[in-house]
């Protein structure tokens, strides 16, 4: 689950880092109020979406040399008449895909006078079995641009969780900040902390790019992302109350509540698998004869009726799907269960598009024979290469 970067700052304003005073704001009517609260004369107005990207992203409707997502503004009418254009309009950046996010909240900031940017998060080292800060003198810009230009400029220090952040450690990363005076001692503070939070709230990523030292050689967290690990999100009452849905896919959502693993895609060829692995290989093959599929979607181990039922309708639902292919192979999973509920899904919202259905496994034969005599207009497939092939080419002739 991610959160708003305001709610991030919040959050680790919390354990104690170091962020500028703002103001969420919903409405335009708020904005003058917001600013006033602020200390002034430099203010920045955020938009606040579930993408990176803010600053250098264009708003879809407005003239092309308009301002970005992420703004100045030196007065407060400044502010106000930011917000009045940014608050409800469409961003696009490096992140959204064409599409771009309505911008519904804004986050009215004190303004920072900004000497370095650097870049530091704290995410999951798997190769090491860590928590690991990973950080750059290299801030504020595209990190994954840094990563492929100049790799020497990012350093990692794996963290020991027996012993936390260590005095070792902290002297590592000042280091690979060059940090010192007010801001080494900042950083001191600062990343001990930062890995409590991470630990404490089950955090899966913590982004922060970037982190200033300002022109009084102090340090500010200026931009905060952060991701919470799902699995222990009944853990944090807290967190989960800062989910606005309104950033998620509702076809995600929706699968969500049946516990379907489902990740919309950008193609036209719906999945329903049971298995990651399985899933995975049937995405992959659809790509291999020249399609792209429209989802990722696991039914599970031991799915019931009700919820390949559910998962059906999800695939349906989505306007890009012109195919679906079915891909089981019973293990747990019962092949008439599966075929029980294509076809009570089917029955309810109607199939408009082909379907390719491979089953194997488990009463194999009775999924066949309920499929059949169902009298829907379904073909099946012997293995899953032909699957493949036949849903490309029902949706290519299409
Ligand atoms: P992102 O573009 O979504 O990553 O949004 P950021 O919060 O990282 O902001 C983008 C850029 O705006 C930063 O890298 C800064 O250069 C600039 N910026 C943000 N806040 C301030 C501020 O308080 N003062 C100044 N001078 N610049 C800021
Ligand atoms: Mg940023």
């Amino acid at each position: 689950m991610n959160i708003h970067e305001y709610q991030a700052k919040q959050l680790l304003k919390g354990f104690g880092a170091p962020v500028a005073e703002g103001v969420p704001v919903f409405k335009a009517n708020e904005a003058e109020a917001a600013a006033k609260a602020l200390p002034g004369p430099l203010y920045v107005v955020k938009s606040q979406i579930h993408a990176g990207g803010r600053g250098k992203g264009k708003f879809k409707e407005l003239p092309a040399d308009a301002k970005g997502g992420v703004r100045l503004a030196k007065s407060i009418e400044d502010v106000v008449a930011n917000v009045n254009e940014m608050l409800g309009s469409i961003l696009v950046t490096k992140q959204t895909g064409a599409a771009g996010k309505q911008v519904n909240r804004l986050y009215i900031e004190d303004g920072a006078d900004i000497d370095r940017e650097l870049y530091l998060s704290l995410l999951v080292d798997r190769s090491v079995g860590r928590v690991a800060f990973v950080v750059s003198t290299e801030g504020g810009m595209d990190i994954e641009a840094v990563a492929e230009a100049t790799p020497e400029k990012i350093i990692t220090v794996a963290i020991d969780p027996e012993q936390g952040v260590t005095a070792d450690d902290v002297k590592k990363l000042n280091a690979a900040l060059k940090l010192d005076g007010d801001a080494a001692s900042d950083g001191e503070k600062l990343f001990p902390l930062l890995y409590r939070a991470f630990v404490e709230k089950d955090m899966s990523l913590l982004e922060v790019n970037p982190l200033i030292v300002m022109k009084n050689g102090r340090l500010r967290v200026l931009d905060a992302k952060v991701s919470f690990d799902n699995n222990a999100l009944f853990r944090h009452p807290d967190v989960i109350e800062l989910r606005d849905t309104t950033e998620e896919d509702e076809k995600e959502i929706e699968a969500s509540k049946y516990d379907l693993a489902y990740v919309a895609l950008d193609g036209n060829i719906g999945c329903m698998v049971n298995g990651a692995g399985l899933a995975m290989a049937t995405m992959d093959i659809i790509k291999l004869y020249g399609a792209e599929p429209a989802n990722f979607l696991d039914v599970g181990g031991g799915a019931s009726k009700e919820k390949v039922t559910a998962a059906f309708k999800i695939i349906t639902k989505d306007p890009a799907v012109k195919g679906i292919l079915v891909n089981i192979f019973g293990g747990i999973m019962k092949c008439d269960v599966i075929a029980e509920g294509v076809v009570a899904a089917v029955k309810e919202v109607g199939l408009q598009v082909p379907l390719v259905v491979r089953l194997e496994g488990t009463n194999v034969e009775l999924g066949k024979k309920i499929i059949r005599e169902s009298g829907l207009n379904v073909t099946s497939a012997d293995d899953l290469d032909d699957a493949a092939q036949k849903i490309v080419k029902a949706v290519k002739g299409n």
